[in-house]
């Protein structure tokens, strides 16, 4: 069985690839911080002169957005982007200080907080500029930044085109407000085609010219999400957003990553009791499925309250010793039963749920496939409940337990 030290026994220890921590619960992740660099570096050779936005949102897509954010900025990225002002509050409060971007909209009894703590917010709407504006007067300082999301095919959140230089005058007008940005957002640039896309690019470049007559700075232009950047050509604006590419995921099965990247994300447990059935024993809520024979089934503490998929019952497996067991019955909120390969399997072995193929689990794309849904849904679905510990350059730097960040110390 595969043991190592415990980062809270010595902090900052050498480990190996196969570390396992001896304390904490036994249902954990294990975040490679290397892989989060070595995303962002070949993004960043990608996209030559194009700057690197880091999408953390959503807790940077289940990995945990400090230790994730952290690490892509001191892999070249410039800037963090996340979807709502807490989240941005939460990487100033955890000490990041490079710049952030809220993207989606925020309310008006935000902007004031988000603009103390140096946070750029997105506008779309006059009123939003207004209200930003006062915010910004009342916390006095420098000038806030504010960026226009401008809507060009997604109609989601936005400005419309033709709205758009409006917007960037009444932002210039405005003495306390500075416009740091103009973006938008790719409705299909996983599809098939790419032909919507383009004219999307055209759509936003269009109003940028707009600015450049008006004579308003535009700021940063960024447009590609991650799909965008692996397939539009380069230089189509500033900066690109980085969201499931940062994670070695990729945005769509067909879309193939960059030579470099790899995932970064690993879900493990521990079994916690084995079991013998005979023929006709069932397992679960249920009843779902019935042994035929006799069947050894070994117990696993993580359930979907985990972020281990329903959908997954009778369909899902897990790695164990580097092969294939497979979930017999329901998965329950905390708990999953899945066939024993073999006798040496036994309380305390060690189990990969979400891995590498290497390991015998499923990948997050074969989750996501099996549960019918995507592999962000399955990545941002990894609950609160499990522990991160975060690996890098071949040490235990940090663990993320019961909502605290506690970092170990590098030497
Ligand atoms: C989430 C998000 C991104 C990142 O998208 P990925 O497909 O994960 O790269 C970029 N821009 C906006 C506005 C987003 O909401």
């Amino acid at each position: 069985m595969m043991v190592g030290r415990s980062a809270d026994v010595e902090p900052g220890v050498n480990v190996s690839p196969d570390w396992w921590p001896e304390t904490g619960r036994a249902t954990h992740a294990v975040v490679d911080l290397d892989a989060i660099a070595a995303n962002v570096g070949a993004v960043q050779a990608h996209v030559g002169d194009m700057s690197v936005i880091a999408v953390v949102k959503a807790n940077g897509y289940g990995h945990g957005a400090v230790m994730v954010g952290e690490t892509a900025l001191r892999a070249g990225a410039t800037m963090l982007a996340v979807a709502c002002v807490d989240e941005a509050l939460d990487l100033r409060d955890a000490g990041i200080s490079a710049p952030i971007l809220v993207m989606g909209p925020a309310d008006p009894g935000e902007y004031e907080a988000a603009f103390a703590a140096g946070i750029a917010l997105s506008v779309a709407l006059p009123e939003q500029v207004a209200v930003a504006g006062e915010a910004a007067r009342r916390v006095g300082t420098n000038r806030s930044l504010v960026h226009i999301k401008v809507e060009t095919g997604m109609n989601r959140y936005g400005a419309a085109p033709s709205d758009s230089v409006e917007l960037a005058e009444q932002i210039v007008r405005s003495d306390t407000l500075e416009l740091g940005g103009v973006f938008t957002h790719f409705a299909d640039a996983d599809g098939s085609s790419l032909d919507f896309t383009d004219e999307q690019v055209r759509r936003l470049t269009d109003v940028v010219r707009q600015l450049d007559a008006a004579g308003i700075d535009p700021g940063v232009v960024h447009m590609s999400n991650t799909a965008g950047t692996l397939r539009l050509g380069v230089n189509v604006s500033q900066a690109v957003r980085l969201g499931i590419g940062l994670y070695g995921l990729s945005p769509d099965p067909t879309i193939p990553l960059l030579s470099g990247m790899r995932p970064a994300f690993t879900l493990r447990t521990r079994v916690s009791q084995v079991r013998q059935l005979r023929s006709g024993d069932t397992v679960g809520y249920g009843r779902t499925w019935r042994a035929d024979d006799e069947t050894s089934v070994a117990l696993l503490p993580i359930g979907y309250a985990d972020g281990l998929r329903r959908a997954l019952s009778n369909t899902g497996w897990v790695g164990i010793a580097g092969t294939r067991a497979s979930i017999r019955g329901r998965v329950c909120m905390d708990q999953v039963v899945v066939v024993r390969p073999d006798d040496r399997v036994s309380v305390g072995t060690t189990v990969t749920v979400i891995g590498e193929p290497g390991t015998g689990a499923m990948t997050m794309d074969d989750a996501a496939r099996l549960a019918g849904t995507i592999n962000y849904e399955i990545a941002t679905g990894i609950s609160g409940r499990v522990p991160r510990w975060y690996l890098g350059e071949g040490r235990v730097v940090a663990r993320l337990q019961r909502g605290t960040l506690e970092r170990f110390d590098r030497t």
